[in-house]
């Protein structure tokens, strides 16, 4: 009898993490679940909604929103990929755009924001069989996981990855490699799950 479990992979921005857990889940028959996604989505509906001006997130607006926001996945049989769904709508290019990029990091330092989250993490992978990346996975929402891992590469590797998928969308490397820095910095100081190694990962530099 085969046993199912939970693979949490955590590591700082554009280090390869989702191509590392996406391969994880083909060979072994698992479920991938990209929480960067989740927190991308709730972002895009604030500033889709007028919940973010001025480069600050109006908190008081957000908690009135949050029970409207329903982020889940479609599993794209086509392009045998998962995509993401905001409120029934399929955002999956949109939130990989840069300017939602520049904002995640304000939304998902918001604690309402994390509770409601790793509460939907924690259901989706309660029967196991789940690989999920993100920065909190092998610290907070499954810290029993039997397998954890930490990604991470250089600053300038990361940055030329992510520019190289970026590029036709007008944005310089500079702004992308700026952009990468500042979340390492906003994702790893926040007061709520900052990204940490967890005790058991196992640590790999993907430069
Ligand atoms: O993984 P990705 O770079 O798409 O994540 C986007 C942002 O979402 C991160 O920079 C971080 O602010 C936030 N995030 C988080 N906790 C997670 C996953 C992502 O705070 N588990």
């Amino acid at each position: 009898m085969s046993v199912k479990i939970n693979i949490a992979i955590d590591g700082h921005s554009s280090c390869g993490k989702s191509t590392i857990a996406k391969a994880i889940a083909k060979k072994f028959e698992m479920c991938y679940i990209d929480t960067g996604a989740m927190y991308r989505a709730i972002t895009l509906y604030c500033m889709n909604n007028n919940i973010i001006i001025d480069q600050q997130v109006n908190l008081q607006k957000l908690k009135l929103h949050l029970d409207k926001i329903e982020v889940s996945f479609h599993f794209n049989i086509e392009t045998g990929k998962s995509e993401t769904i905001l409120n029934g709508k399929n955002v999956e290019s949109e939130i990989r755009k840069h300017e939602v990029s520049s904002f995640v990091s304000i939304v998902s330092q918001i604690k309402e924001v994390r509770d409601k989250l790793v509460v939907l993490q924690r259901e989706i992978g309660k029967e196991k069989g789940v690989v999920m990346d993100g920065r909190d996975i092998g610290t907070k929402v499954f810290p029993s996981a039997e397998l954890k891992f930490f990604i991470t590469a250089k600053a300038e590797i990361r940055a030329q990855r992510r520019f190289d998928e970026m590029k036709k969308t007008g944005v310089s490397f500079q702004q992308v490699l700026d952009n990468l820095l500042q979340r390492d910095e906003k994702d790893g100081g926040r007061a709520i799950n900052p990204l940490r190694v967890a005790k058991e990962a196992i640590v790999i530099d993907n430069s």
